[in-house]
Protein backbone atom coordinates (compact mmCIF):
# COMPACT_ATOMS: atom_id res chain seq x y z
CA UNK A 1 0.00 0.00 0.00
CA UNK A 2 1.18 3.08 -0.84
CA UNK A 3 3.08 5.14 2.15
CA UNK A 4 0.87 8.15 2.12
CA UNK A 5 -2.31 5.99 2.46
CA UNK A 6 -0.57 4.65 5.53
CA UNK A 7 -0.30 7.89 6.82
CA UNK A 8 -3.57 8.85 5.89
CA UNK A 9 -5.17 5.75 7.21
CA UNK A 10 -3.35 6.32 10.22
CA UNK A 11 -4.95 9.74 10.48
CA UNK A 12 -8.27 8.95 10.02
CA UNK A 13 -8.12 6.00 12.76
CA UNK A 14 -6.71 8.94 15.26
CA UNK A 15 -9.41 11.48 14.37
CA UNK A 16 -12.10 9.12 14.70
CA UNK A 17 -11.24 8.32 17.96
CA UNK A 18 -10.33 11.92 18.82
CA UNK A 19 -14.22 12.03 17.45
CA UNK A 20 -15.32 9.30 19.46
CA UNK A 21 -13.51 10.50 22.65
CA UNK A 22 -15.02 14.64 22.13
CA UNK A 23 -18.64 12.93 21.72
CA UNK A 24 -18.31 10.73 24.80
CA UNK A 25 -17.09 13.91 26.50
CA UNK A 26 -19.71 16.19 25.68
CA UNK A 27 -22.38 13.45 26.64
CA UNK A 28 -21.60 13.41 29.95
CA UNK A 29 -23.88 16.09 31.28
CA UNK A 30 -26.62 14.60 29.62
CA UNK A 31 -25.88 11.26 31.08
CA UNK A 32 -25.72 12.80 34.67
CA UNK A 33 -28.72 14.58 33.87
CA UNK A 34 -30.70 11.19 32.75
CA UNK A 35 -29.54 9.68 36.15
CA UNK A 36 -31.07 12.43 38.50
CA UNK A 37 -33.99 12.39 36.36
CA UNK A 38 -34.24 8.55 37.37
CA UNK A 39 -34.11 9.42 40.97
CA UNK A 40 -36.26 12.05 40.94
CA UNK A 41 -38.91 9.80 39.45
CA UNK A 42 -38.25 7.55 42.53
CA UNK A 43 -38.46 10.55 44.95
CA UNK A 44 -41.93 11.79 42.93
CA UNK A 45 -43.31 8.51 43.90
CA UNK A 46 -42.28 8.29 47.42
CA UNK A 47 -43.98 11.78 47.88
CA UNK A 48 -47.11 10.67 46.34
CA UNK A 49 -46.88 7.41 48.85
CA UNK A 50 -46.33 9.41 51.88
CA UNK A 51 -49.02 12.27 50.79
CA UNK A 52 -51.51 8.90 50.64
CA UNK A 53 -50.76 7.43 53.37
CA UNK A 54 -51.12 10.31 55.92
CA UNK A 55 -54.94 11.70 54.23
CA UNK A 56 -55.76 7.97 55.16
CA UNK A 57 -54.10 8.26 58.67
CA UNK A 58 -56.00 12.19 59.02
CA UNK A 59 -59.36 10.61 57.53
CA UNK A 60 -59.10 7.71 60.35
CA UNK A 61 -58.61 10.00 62.71
CA UNK A 62 -61.43 11.97 61.93
CA UNK A 63 -63.74 9.26 61.92
CA UNK A 64 -62.77 7.72 64.89
CA UNK A 65 -63.75 11.76 65.88
CA UNK A 66 -67.14 11.59 64.73
CA UNK A 67 -67.71 8.19 66.56
CA UNK A 68 -66.60 9.44 69.77
CA UNK A 69 -68.85 12.56 68.98
CA UNK A 70 -71.88 10.30 68.26
CA UNK A 71 -71.42 8.37 71.14
CA UNK A 72 -71.79 11.38 73.24
CA UNK A 73 -75.17 12.41 71.44
CA UNK A 74 -76.62 8.93 71.82
CA UNK A 75 -75.54 9.42 75.64
CA UNK A 76 -77.45 12.83 75.77
CA UNK A 77 -80.01 12.01 73.90
CA UNK A 78 -81.02 8.96 75.70
CA UNK A 79 -81.20 11.36 79.06
CA UNK A 80 -83.76 13.91 76.42
CA UNK A 81 -85.50 10.51 76.05
CA UNK A 82 -86.34 9.55 79.65
CA UNK A 83 -87.34 13.16 79.95
CA UNK A 84 -89.87 13.08 76.94
CA UNK A 85 -93.39 14.21 77.82
CA UNK A 86 -95.12 13.04 74.87
CA UNK A 87 -94.91 10.16 72.44
CA UNK A 88 -93.91 12.55 69.53
CA UNK A 89 -91.16 13.66 71.44
CA UNK A 90 -90.16 10.15 72.69
CA UNK A 91 -90.39 9.25 68.55
CA UNK A 92 -87.79 11.82 67.36
CA UNK A 93 -85.74 11.01 70.37
CA UNK A 94 -85.34 7.33 68.86
CA UNK A 95 -84.93 8.48 65.75
CA UNK A 96 -82.00 10.59 66.46
CA UNK A 97 -80.32 7.57 68.74
CA UNK A 98 -81.45 5.35 65.49
CA UNK A 99 -79.54 7.84 62.83
CA UNK A 100 -76.25 8.09 65.53
CA UNK A 101 -75.96 4.56 65.63
CA UNK A 102 -76.24 4.51 62.11
CA UNK A 103 -73.58 6.86 61.58
CA UNK A 104 -71.03 4.53 64.05
CA UNK A 105 -71.68 1.64 62.75
CA UNK A 106 -71.06 3.68 58.71
CA UNK A 107 -67.84 4.99 60.39
CA UNK A 108 -66.37 1.89 61.97
CA UNK A 109 -67.11 0.18 58.69
CA UNK A 110 -64.91 2.66 56.87
CA UNK A 111 -62.11 3.30 59.57
CA UNK A 112 -61.56 -0.98 59.26
CA UNK A 113 -61.36 -0.48 55.61
CA UNK A 114 -58.84 2.66 55.90
CA UNK A 115 -56.94 0.85 58.03
CA UNK A 116 -56.37 -1.91 56.05
CA UNK A 117 -55.44 0.62 53.04
CA UNK A 118 -53.29 2.13 55.60
CA UNK A 119 -51.05 -0.92 56.27
CA UNK A 120 -50.90 -1.63 52.66
CA UNK A 121 -49.60 1.74 52.11
CA UNK A 122 -47.36 1.74 54.80
CA UNK A 123 -45.44 -1.14 53.56
CA UNK A 124 -45.46 0.23 49.93
CA UNK A 125 -43.96 3.57 51.35
CA UNK A 126 -41.74 1.48 53.07
CA UNK A 127 -40.75 -0.55 50.14
CA UNK A 128 -40.01 2.87 48.11
CA UNK A 129 -37.74 4.44 50.88
CA UNK A 130 -35.68 1.56 50.54
CA UNK A 131 -35.53 1.74 47.35
CA UNK A 132 -34.88 5.02 46.84
CA UNK A 133 -31.62 4.61 49.43
CA UNK A 134 -30.67 1.82 47.13
CA UNK A 135 -31.48 4.18 44.10
CA UNK A 136 -29.91 6.98 45.49
CA UNK A 137 -26.59 4.90 46.18
CA UNK A 138 -26.32 3.48 42.59
CA UNK A 139 -26.93 6.85 40.57
CA UNK A 140 -24.00 8.56 42.78
CA UNK A 141 -22.04 5.81 42.20
CA UNK A 142 -22.78 6.02 38.73
CA UNK A 143 -22.13 9.63 38.72
CA UNK A 144 -18.76 9.11 39.75
CA UNK A 145 -17.96 6.23 37.51
CA UNK A 146 -19.42 8.30 34.61
CA UNK A 147 -17.00 11.76 35.72
CA UNK A 148 -14.23 9.44 36.12
CA UNK A 149 -14.72 7.92 32.68
CA UNK A 150 -15.25 11.28 31.51
CA UNK A 151 -12.10 12.14 32.77
CA UNK A 152 -10.04 9.15 31.47
CA UNK A 153 -11.12 10.11 28.10
CA UNK A 154 -10.46 13.95 28.30
CA UNK A 155 -6.43 12.82 29.23
CA UNK A 156 -6.43 9.87 26.22
CA UNK A 157 -7.78 12.61 24.23
CA UNK A 158 -5.38 15.28 25.29
CA UNK A 159 -2.52 12.79 24.19
CA UNK A 160 -4.08 11.40 21.20
CA UNK A 161 -4.70 15.27 20.15
CA UNK A 162 -0.66 16.34 20.78
CA UNK A 163 0.34 12.65 18.43
CA UNK A 164 -2.33 13.93 15.76
CA UNK A 165 -0.64 17.21 15.72
CA UNK A 166 3.04 15.72 15.67
CA UNK A 167 1.70 13.41 12.80
CA UNK A 168 0.26 15.92 11.03
CA UNK A 169 4.00 17.94 10.80
CA UNK A 170 5.45 14.70 9.03
CA UNK A 171 2.80 14.26 6.61
CA UNK A 172 3.63 15.71 3.17
CA UNK A 173 2.23 19.09 2.85
CA UNK A 174 -0.45 17.99 -0.38
CA UNK A 175 -1.40 14.73 1.47
CA UNK A 176 -2.65 16.99 4.64
CA UNK A 177 -4.42 19.23 2.65
CA UNK A 178 -6.38 16.69 0.50
CA UNK A 179 -7.09 14.68 3.48
CA UNK A 180 -8.24 17.93 5.15
CA UNK A 181 -10.41 18.93 2.66
CA UNK A 182 -11.86 15.71 2.34
CA UNK A 183 -12.74 15.25 5.72
CA UNK A 184 -14.29 18.86 6.31
CA UNK A 185 -16.19 17.62 3.40
CA UNK A 186 -17.15 14.15 4.86
CA UNK A 187 -19.00 14.08 8.63
CA UNK A 188 -18.65 10.51 8.98
CA UNK A 189 -15.00 10.66 9.41
CA UNK A 190 -14.02 8.78 6.30
CA UNK A 191 -11.41 10.02 3.86
CA UNK A 192 -10.12 6.78 2.93
CA UNK A 193 -12.60 4.23 1.96
CA UNK A 194 -12.08 0.87 1.15
CA UNK A 195 -12.08 -0.46 -2.68
CA UNK A 196 -13.30 -4.55 -3.02
CA UNK A 197 -15.29 -5.62 -5.08
CA UNK A 198 -15.32 -2.89 -7.36
CA UNK A 199 -16.98 -1.24 -5.13
CA UNK A 200 -16.24 1.96 -3.04
CA UNK A 201 -17.31 0.60 0.19
CA UNK A 202 -18.22 4.03 1.95
CA UNK A 203 -20.38 5.48 -0.72
CA UNK A 204 -21.80 2.25 -2.53
CA UNK A 205 -20.75 3.07 -5.98
CA UNK A 206 -19.08 0.97 -8.70
CA UNK A 207 -15.72 1.92 -9.66
CA UNK A 208 -14.95 2.18 -13.46
CA UNK A 209 -12.93 -1.08 -14.74
CA UNK A 210 -10.31 0.92 -15.99
CA UNK A 211 -9.86 3.22 -12.52
CA UNK A 212 -9.80 -0.23 -10.74
CA UNK A 213 -7.45 -1.64 -13.33
CA UNK A 214 -4.62 1.72 -12.26
CA UNK A 215 -5.27 0.90 -9.18
CA UNK A 216 -3.94 -2.36 -8.95
CA UNK A 217 -1.42 -0.94 -11.51
CA UNK A 218 -0.25 1.50 -9.76
CA UNK A 219 -0.20 1.11 -5.70
CA UNK A 220 2.43 3.37 -4.82
CA UNK A 221 -0.08 6.84 -6.15
CA UNK A 222 -3.54 7.72 -4.31
CA UNK A 223 -6.57 7.14 -6.35
CA UNK A 224 -10.20 9.07 -5.52
CA UNK A 225 -13.63 7.53 -5.95
CA UNK A 226 -15.11 9.61 -8.57
CA UNK A 227 -18.20 9.31 -6.95
CA UNK A 228 -17.85 10.24 -3.41
CA UNK A 229 -14.32 11.44 -3.95
CA UNK A 230 -12.53 10.11 -1.17
CA UNK A 231 -8.60 8.34 -1.10
CA UNK A 232 -9.46 4.59 -2.12
CA UNK A 233 -7.34 2.24 -0.79
CA UNK A 234 -7.65 -1.28 -2.58
CA UNK A 235 -7.79 -4.55 -0.50
CA UNK A 236 -7.58 -7.62 -2.96
CA UNK A 237 -9.35 -10.54 -1.94
CA UNK A 238 -6.27 -13.41 -0.06
CA UNK A 239 -6.87 -16.83 -1.31
CA UNK A 240 -6.12 -19.77 1.26
CA UNK A 241 -2.72 -19.83 0.11
CA UNK A 242 -2.19 -16.19 0.77
CA UNK A 243 -1.71 -15.28 -2.23
CA UNK A 244 -3.95 -12.31 -3.97
CA UNK A 245 -6.78 -14.48 -5.62
CA UNK A 246 -7.31 -11.97 -8.24
CA UNK A 247 -3.92 -10.16 -9.76
CA UNK A 248 -5.73 -9.94 -13.13
CA UNK A 249 -8.90 -8.26 -14.33
CA UNK A 250 -11.57 -10.09 -15.04
CA UNK A 251 -12.27 -10.21 -19.05
ZN1 LIG B 1 -17.05 6.52 -2.98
Amino acid sequence: MAQDLQLALQMQRMDRQLAQLEAEIRGLPKRIAALEAKLDAHQKRLVADQAALTWNQLEIKRLSDATVDAKAKIERLKKQTMQSTTQEQLTAFQHEVAFAEGEIVKNEAESFRLIEASEALAATVRTAEAELAVERENVEKEKVDATARSEADRKKGVKLYRERIQLGKEVPPALLKDYERLRKKHKDGIVVAECTEGLCTSCQMNIRPALLQQIRQYPETIFHCESCLRMLFYNPPISVDGIPSSTQLPT
